[in-house]
C-alpha cells in the first residue's frame, strides 16, 4: 500500500464522520460545555465543507451536561437518572452545535438513534435515507444515542461503536474518533513511557485486541477496547478510521497538519466494500429500463421511476434487484428503494405523480445512486 497520511485519506474522502466524546465537550471540573473548543471544531467542519465534503458528527455529552443541570453528584448514575440527565442535556447539546455552526452558514440537524435503528432493516433503511437527505441538503447531522428511551439491554452505551455503525450505514469514507489519547499503543501510554506507538493498523489481530485496555477517562463510556471494536465495524464497511487527540484546538486541522494518529485502514477501498456487499446479495427481482435511464445511470444519476418499463419478481425495499437494459443485458445490481408492489404502481411515472399513485409521498428515486453496483 502507498504511504498513508491523514491528509491523503481525508482529502480523498467524500463523507466524513467525526466522533466527539464527552470529555472533550464538557469541562470535567465545572460540568459545563467547552464552548470555545466547540467553536474551533466548527471551524474545522466549515473548512471540510468548503472542500466539498459531507460531514456527520456523532456527539456524546448529553448525560455529562444534564447531570450538572440537575445537580446530580459525581459517580455512576442509575439508568433512570442517566436517562433524565440525557433528556435535559441533549437539548443543550443540540443548541450548542446550532450556535457554533450557524455563523458558518451551516445548519445542524439532530438525529437520535437506538441500536434497533441500525439493526432492524426497515428502520435502518429509514434512518439511512433521512441522513442521506440531510447530507444532500448540506446540513451537518449531529447524531447521538437516543439515551432517554434506550434501556441497558438495547443500548450501544458508547458512542465509539455508534459512530462506526453510522459510518458504515452512511457509506462514509473516513471516521475520526477524537479521543483523550493520540492513538493505539502497545501498552497504555498513560502508564508506560516506553509504550510502542502504532501509526497504521491494517488487520485487527488478536494481539491488537489484547493491546486495547479498558475505559479509563472519567465521564466517558468508551475505552481503547470499544475503539478497536469500532475500527472493525468501520474497516468491514471500507471506511478508514483514525484515533487522534481531540483536546487541541481544531483537531481535524491538526490531523491534516500531521498530528499523531493511529489509522485503521483495511484493504477495501472506500465505497468498494459497499459495492462488493451489494454484488454479493441474493437477487430478488429485476428492473427493466429504457435506454435513457441506462444512460443516466452511467452518468452517476439515481434511477427514477420514469425510466422503468417492466418489473419482475417479488422483492422488499432494500433487497437486491438486477438492473437490465432494453436488450435484456444486465448493467447493474442494486438495492430496491421500493418494494415490488409499490414499484409496479409507480413505474413509468414522473416524480410528481408518485404521491397520487401511492397515496403517500414516496421517495423520488426507485434506486438511489449509492445503492448501485454497476
Ligand atoms: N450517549 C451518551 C451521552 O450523550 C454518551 C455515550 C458515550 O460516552 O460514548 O452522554
Amino acid at each position: 500500500m502507498e504511504t498513508v497520511t491523514s491528509a491523503s485519506l481525508i482529502d480523498a474522502a467524500n463523507r466524513i464522520v467525526i466522533k466527539i466524546g464527552s470529555a472533550l465537550l464538557v469541562d470535567a471540573g465545572t460540568g459545563t460545555l467547552r464552548r470555545e473548543w466547540l467553536a474551533d471544531l466548527a471551524r474545522d467542519v466549515a473548512m471540510l465543507k468548503a472542500k466539498g465534503k459531507e460531514i456527520l458528527i456523532v456527539s456524546s455529552g448529553s448525560i455529562a451536561l444534564g447531570r450538572k443541570v440537575l445537580g446530580f453528584p459525581n459517580g455512576t448514575l442509575s439508568l433512570e437518572r442517566a436517562q433524565a440527565a440525557a433528556a435535559v442535556g441533549q437539548i443543550r447539546l443540540a443548541q450548542a452545535y446550532q450556535e457554533v455552526l450557524g455563523p458558518h452558514n451551516i445548519e445542524a440537524a439532530q438525529i437520535l438513534l437506538t441500536l434497533e435503528d441500525t439493526e432492524n432493516r426497515r428502520r435502518y433503511l429509514n434512518s439511512r435515507a433521512t441522513i442521506g437527505t440531510l447530507l444532500e441538503l448540506g446540513t451537518v447531522p449531529i447524531v447521538n444515542e437516543n439515551d432517554t428511551v434506550a434501556t441497558d439491554e438495547i443500548r450501544y452505551g458508547d458512542n465509539d461503536r455508534l459512530a462506526a455503525q453510522v459510518a458504515s450505514m452512511t457509506g462514509a469514507d473516513v471516521l475520526v474518533l477524537l479521543s483523550d489519547v493520540d492513538g493505539l499503543y502497545a501498552a497504555d501510554p498513560r502508564f508506560s513511557a516506553s509504550a510502542k506507538f502504532l501509526p497504521l493498523v491494517q488487520t485487527i489481530t488478536p494481539e491488537i485486541e489484547a493491546m486495547a485496555g479498558e475505559a479509563g477517562t472519567e465521564g466517558a463510556s468508551g475505552g481503547m477496547k470499544t475503539k478497536v471494536m469500532a475500527a472493525k465495524v468501520a474497516m468491514h464497511a471500507g471506511c478508514a478510521m483514525a484515533i487522534t487527540k481531540g483536546h487541541v484546538s481544531q483537531p481535524i486541522q491538526a490531523l491534516l497538519d500531521g498530528a499523531t494518529a493511529t489509522w485503521f485502514v483495511g484493504t477495501a477501498l472506500p465505497g468498494v466494500a459497499r459495492k462488493r456487499w451489494i454484488t454479493g446479495m441474493k437477487i430478488k427481482g429485476k428492473l427493466v429500463l429504457d435506454a435513457g435511464a441506462i444512460a443516466a445511470l452511467s452518468r452517476g444519476k439515481s434511477l427514477l421511476p420514469a425510466g422503468v418499463t417492466d418489473i419482475e419478481g417479488n422483492f422488499d425495499r432494500g433487497e437486491a434487484v438486477e438492473i437490465v437494459g432494453p436488450d435484456g443485458a444486465t448493467v447493474a445490481k442494486a438495492l430496491a428503494g421500493y418494494d415490488a408492489t409499490e414499484a409496479r404502481l409507480i413505474m413509468g411515472c414522473q416524480s410528481s405523480e408518485i404521491e397520487g399513485k401511492l397515496g403517500h409521498t414516496g421517495r423520488a428515486a426507485m434506486v438511489h445512486r449509492d445503492d448501485m453496483a454497476m
